[in-house]
C-alpha cells in the first residue's frame, strides 16, 4: 500500500482483492500484510515469513501467481520473489495491465497495452544482471560481438518500444481526422466515469434493461469502451459510454498509454461521475477519479455531474443532499437522473440536436438512419 493517511490498510487490502477478482478466472485465495517499510526493501518479506510463504506457494498447485500491492516492484525484488516462489509475481502496474489486456479488443488498444508493458518488461530485465553473458542455456549465441545478454535484450526492447510508438502515432493522427468527421454527425454522448465498483455497469444495465433500450457493444468499434444506445423520453437517442473503472494510484504510464482512447471516450457532451455513497473511502475515491480526469486533460468547461449511487445502503440520516442520489440496483432516483441527462443535454448540445432532427431521406443524413437501427 502507498502511504496515505486517509486510506486504511484494510481498505487497500479490500481493493487489492477486488482488483484480482475482477480478472476472469482469477481468484484471490489468501492475503498477507507486511509493514509498508518492507515494501521498499530488497527482501519484501521477513525471513521467517518468507520461508513459510515459500513452502505454502510451492506446495499449493492452486497458487499460480503472487500479487504484491505496490505500484511497480523493483527488478531485484521481482527477481528474488520469482526465483523463490516459482510463479509469476505481479504488482499494481502489471495487474492493471492485465485487466486492460483482457479489455483490449482493437489493434490500437492492444498496441497501447504493449506500449505500457515496456516499463514493466524493463523492470523484469533488471533482474538479469547487467553484463551477464546469458543464462547458460544457449541464449548467449544470439548475442552480437561484445554485447552482453542484458544489453542485447534491452536493445530489443528499445527497438520494440520505438516501433510501437511510431505505429501508435500514425493511428492517432488518423484518429484525430476520424474524430473530426464523427463529431459532425454523432449522437450526443454521455460518458459514465467512476471508481471501479461504483456501479457503472449496474446503472447502464438498469437504464438499458428496459424494452426501449438497445444495449450495444462496439458501436464505436475503435474504442475499447462499451457503448449503449439509450432513448430519452423526448425520443432522442443518446450514447452511454462505459469507461474503464478508475482506481487510485493508477500507474501514470498506463494513463498516458490510454490517453488517446480515453480522451476519445471522454469527448462526450456530458460526463456523469458515479460515486459509491456507501463506501467508507468515498472521499479518496472521488479524489482519485478527479485526479485521473485532470490527467486526461478533460476540458474543465465540460459539464461533469456528480451522482451518488447505492443510497439504499446508507441510513436516511446520512444521506446528504449535495447532488443527485440514486440506487442503480433498486431503481431509486433513475427517473430524476434521466430527466437531468435530458435537460442538460438539451442545454449543451442544442445545435447538434437540431441536426439530428432532420427528416429521413436527406442523403446527407442517411448515416443516421443506418446507425440508429444498429
Ligand atoms: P462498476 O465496476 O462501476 O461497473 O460496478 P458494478 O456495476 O459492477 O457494481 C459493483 C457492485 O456494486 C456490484 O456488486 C453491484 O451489484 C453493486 N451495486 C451497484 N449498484 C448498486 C446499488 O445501487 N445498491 C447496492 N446495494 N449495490 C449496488
Amino acid at each position: 500500500p502507498k502511504k496515505n493517511e486517509l486510506t486504511t490498510p484494510d481498505l487497500m487490502l479490500e481493493e487489492a482483492k477486488a482488483l484480482i477478482d475482477s480478472l476472469p478466472n482469477w481468484k484471490c485465495i489468501d492475503t498477507l500484510k507486511v509493514p509498508v517499510e518492507s515494501l521498499e526493501k530488497k527482501n519484501v518479506f521477513g525471513s521467517g515469513q518468507f520461508e513459510s510463504l515459500q513452502k505454502k506457494i510451492v506446495k499449493n498447485p492452486n497458487i499460480s501467481a503472487v500479487f504484491v500491492n505496490v505500484n511497480l516492484l523493483r527488478g531485484i525484488q521481482r527477481k528474488e520473489l520469482t526465483t523463490a516462489f516459482r510463479v509469476p509475481i505481479y504488482d499494481r502496474y502489471s495487474i492493471v495491465l492485465q485487466i486492460f489486456k483482457e479489455r483490449a479488443k482493437t489493434r490500437e488498444a492492444k498496441l497501447q497495452v504493449a506500449f505500457a508493458e515496456i516499463p514493466y518488461l524493463r523492470s523484469c530485465l533488471v533482474g538479469l544482471q547487467k553484463g551477464s553473458k546469458g543464462d547458460g542455456r544457449g541464449s548467449a549465441t544470439i548475442v552480437g560481438d561484445g554485447e552482453s545478454y542484458y544489453d542485447s535484450k534491452l536493445h530489443l526492447l528499445e527497438r520494440r518500444e520505438l516501433k510501437i510508438k511510431k505505429e501508435l502515432e500514425k493511428m492517432h493522427k488518423k484518429r484525430a481526422l476520424l474524430k473530426y468527421e464523427r463529431k459532425k454527425r454523432e449522437f450526443p454522448v454521455v460518458a459514465i466515469v467512476g471508481y471501479t465498483n461504483s456501479g457503472k455497469t449496474t446503472l447502464i444495465k438498469s437504464l438499458t434493461g428496459d424494452s426501449n433500450m438497445q444495449p450495444q457493444d462496439g458501436l464505436f468499434a475503435t474504442l475499447d469502451v462499451t457503448v449503449h444506445a439509450f432513448k430519452l423520453p423526448c425520443n432522442l437517442t443518446v450514447l452511454l459510454v462505459d469507461t474503464v473503472g478508475f482506481i487510485s494510484n493508477i500507474p501514470l504510464n498506463l494513463i498516458a498509454a490510454f490517453k488517446a482512447t480515453l480522451n476519445d471516450a471522454m469527448d462526450a457532451d456530458m460526463i456523469i461521475h458515479l460515486q459509491d455513497a456507501s463506501h467508507p473511502d468515498k472521499e479518496n475515491q472521488i479524489a482519485a477519479v478527479n485526479d485521473t480526469l485532470k490527467q486526461l486533460n478533460i476540458d474543465s468547461a465540460k459539464p461533469i455531474f456528480q451522482v451518488e449511487n447505492k443510497i439504499d445502503k446508507i441510513r436516511p440520516e446520512n444521506v446528504s443532499a449535495s447532488c443527485l442520489q440514486i440506487s442503480a440496483q433498486y431503481g431509486t432516483g433513475l427517473e430524476e437522473m434521466i430527466e437531468l441527462i435530458q435537460t442538460k443535454l438539451l442545454e449543451v448540445t442544442n445545435h447538434k440536436l437540431l441536426r439530428l432532427m432532420v427528416p429521413s431521406g436527406s442523403s446527407e443524413y442517411s448515416w443516421l438512419h443506418k446507425e440508429a437501427t444498429v
